[in-house]
């Protein structure tokens, strides 16, 4: 079986650096685009250090790889659309222009005949407090695009903040979602071949504070055969709509309804993604090897976990590793400490989840370590 065995990936950060690790024991070479110097993944991939708007270099990048991906979704599309041109570039492009935009995105998903918040385009010449009646307080302003970690959004509880939101956010293509009262976050990582084929991970508990992502605990647990077979359908049927070869992540609110428990999605990012780090150790396959394998051609891997899991972020401070508790992976990012920054994570893999609950407990005075009460 032939397969691509070099690998462009656009965007340098830690996802880049982990997708080129899993590449190397299966004779994949890495080449990362990306116009920052100090790129995590610079120590195991070739860098092209160049801005996304010179196609010339774009061009030498597309000549050393036989295929393309990314790891940011906010690659811009028009470096994306000429790359296309050159080379097969996995997710498809349609993909990125759906994740980049909230609208676009949550217009997909519903399409699809999948729940989400309620949500509205905020039109700027009638401002917003037409939307709020159709949506209701509170409700949540977010940014169209470039919105992460809880960044380009603002809560309005009443018509006065509603109209302090136009102002701080004026200039801005915004949406407006109601409020969600879920019971949990949940995210499904799925993985689709270039034959169809689409597997998916075990559902994965997320736990944010100060919209960050501090820890992830797969499987989930009590998760109900109803919530299993929603994700079943939400990965199958979204990355065929999208014709997509890769990882996929759907990110969920867990909502009660007098039918049951079900699953609202919140957002869909198309790539490998931070609550899915612990299937590095966790998992048969990790969420990064079993990308390389799709966009280069190769079968998918099994996604069976190797035993309960927990992922922990290392956010703005980085322990010393001889601080880690035996048995638990440290994984660091080669990024500065600054306040909000991942440079980091821990993963944790127990044979049960008193054991598990016990090994997190063990990290919590660690540098960088925010954890929940459990
Ligand atoms: P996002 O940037 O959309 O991923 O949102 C970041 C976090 O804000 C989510 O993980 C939720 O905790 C919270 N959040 C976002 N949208 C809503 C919503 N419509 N209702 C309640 N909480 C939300």
């Amino acid at each position: 079986m032939t397969y691509a065995t070099q690998l462009g990936i656009l965007g340098g950060g830690q996802l880049a650096q982990m997708l080129a690790m899993a590449a190397i024991p299966l004779g994949i070479r890495c080449h990362i685009y990306e116009p920052a110097a100090d790129a995590p993944a610079q120590h195991v991939a070739y860098h092209h250090q160049s801005s996304y708007a010179q196609q010339a270099t774009l061009k030498i990048f597309a000549e050393r790889v036989a295929v393309i991906t990314y790891e940011f979704e906010n690659v811009p599309s028009t470096a994306a659309d000429y790359l296309a041109t050159l080379k097969p570039i996995h997710p498809q492009p349609k993909a990125l222009t759906i994740c980049q935009d909230r609208l676009f995105e949550k217009q997909f998903v519903t399409k699809q005949g999948f729940m989400t918040a309620p949500f509205t385009a905020v039109d700027p010449t009638k401002g917003v407090s037409q939307s709020i009646d159709k949506i209701r307080l509170p409700a949540i302003a977010k940014t169209r695009r470039m919105g992460y970690d809880g960044k380009g959004q603002q809560r309005i509880n009443t018509l006065t903040e509603a109209y302090q939101v136009m102002v701080d956010l004026a200039g801005q293509d915004i949406i407006l979602e109601g409020v969600v009262n879920f019971t949990r976050e949940l995210s499904i990582i799925a993985v689709r071949d270039a034959h169809g084929r689409t597997v998916r991970y075990p559902l994965i508990e997320n736990h944010h504070h100060q919209g960050i992502l501090r820890l992830s605990l797969a499987a989930a647990p009590n998760v109900h055969p109803l919530i299993e077979a929603q994700a079943d359908a939400m990965a199958k049927l979204l990355t065929n709509a999208l014709d997509y070869v890769g990882v996929l992540t759907i990110e969920c609110f867990e909502v009660m309804t007098p039918n049951g428990p079900t699953l609202l999605i919140n957002e869909l990012a198309p790539r490998v993604h931070n609550s899915g780090h612990w299937s590095i150790e966790g998992s048969m396959t990790s969420q990064f090897e079993n990308h390389v394998r799709a966009v280069c051609g190769l079968p998918l891997g099994p996604v069976a976990p190797r035993g309960i899991s927990a992922m922990i972020n290392l956010i703005g401070d980085i322990p010393n590793p001889a601080d880690v508790p035996a048995g638990t992976f440290i994984h660091l990012y080669h990024k500065d400490a600054r306040p909000g920054r991942k440079v980091g994570h821990l993963t944790i893999v127990a044979r049960n989840m008193a054991s598990l609950l016990r090994k997190i407990e063990e990290c919590r005075a660690l540098p960088g370590v925010w954890l929940p009460t459990l």
